[in-house]
């Protein structure tokens, strides 16, 4: 485990998608996503070193409905009582109440072949709490970013400056994620890249203040963090780079 910006933490043995605590004392307590279940291990064991139970634990707070950031929420409800929370959209989805839109449709042969593992095995749990836009839960303002899937948001943390993104805005390139970028969500695992880009640009636009981006995938990117995104999205050309 590494501290980010205390009250974060990253849970630095998880390869596939990153998984946050914010430790912010007894009662409240939270990750922020919980990884693919083929990470379950390495999950519990994070969470062991922490010297907390997953009981101990206030809650789950996801970015989004994919796998590789929800895998674990159905396990550690059912085997914890963790309560979990994501956007509406995604809850929905998540409980099978609304359509799931198949990926695997575009890209190269190892992301169509992951968009396809996506569909056979996508996050299945019906959450204890469905958030909105503009709600506040944990200390953290829930921004709706829809795109990358209907329910994509982004968590907010005024006190410290950190910017929880998901796979919304990234840090590192996708799918394997070895080399560090700050990049847009990726294509062929976004539902609709446009709406994703318009989410982005409407954010910035609002003129939301951060200095942290703490992204679903790649290291946390700490200190100026707005100034390097906007100039980031402004190299490729993205309409964010517009705003203030
Ligand atoms: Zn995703």
């Amino acid at each position: 485990m590494q501290a980010v910006v205390r009250p974060f933490h990253r849970f630095s043995t998880l390869f596939v998608s990153n998984v946050y605590l914010l430790d912010g004392g007894r009662g409240d307590r939270w990750l922020i996503d919980c990884g693919h279940w083929t990470e379950r291990y390495q999950l519990l064991a994070e969470l062991r070193r922490t010297g907390l139970r997953p009981s101990e634990l206030t809650g789950l707070l996801l970015t989004h409905r994919h796998s590789d950031h929800a895998g674990n929420a159905a396990f550690l409800k059912r085997e914890f009582g963790l309560k979990v929370y994501a956007h509406r959209a995604d809850a929905e989805v998540m409980a099978g109440s609304a359509k799931r839109v198949p990926l695997g449709t575009r890209g190269s042969l190892l992301e169509r072949t992951l968009g396809h593992v996506e569909n056979r095995w996508p996050a299945r749990v019906t959450v204890d709490g469905a958030l909105e836009e503009g709600q506040q839960i944990a200390g953290l303002e829930v921004h709706h970013v829809p795109g990358h899937t209907e329910g994509s948001v982004f968590y907010r943390h005024p006190a410290t400056g950190c910017l929880l993104t998901g796979d919304t805005l990234l840090t590192a390139r996708p799918p394997l994620t070895i080399i560090k970028d700050i990049v847009p969500p990726y294509d062929a695992y976004s539902l609709d890249l446009a709406r994703a880009h318009q989410s982005l640009e409407r954010f910035h636009r609002a003129g939301w203040s951060y200095e942290h981006v703490l992204a679903g995938h790649g290291k946390p990117l700490t200190n100026d963090a707005r100034r390097r995104v906007l100039d980031a999205l402004s190299r490729l050309g993205l309409p964010a780079s517009t705003a203030a």
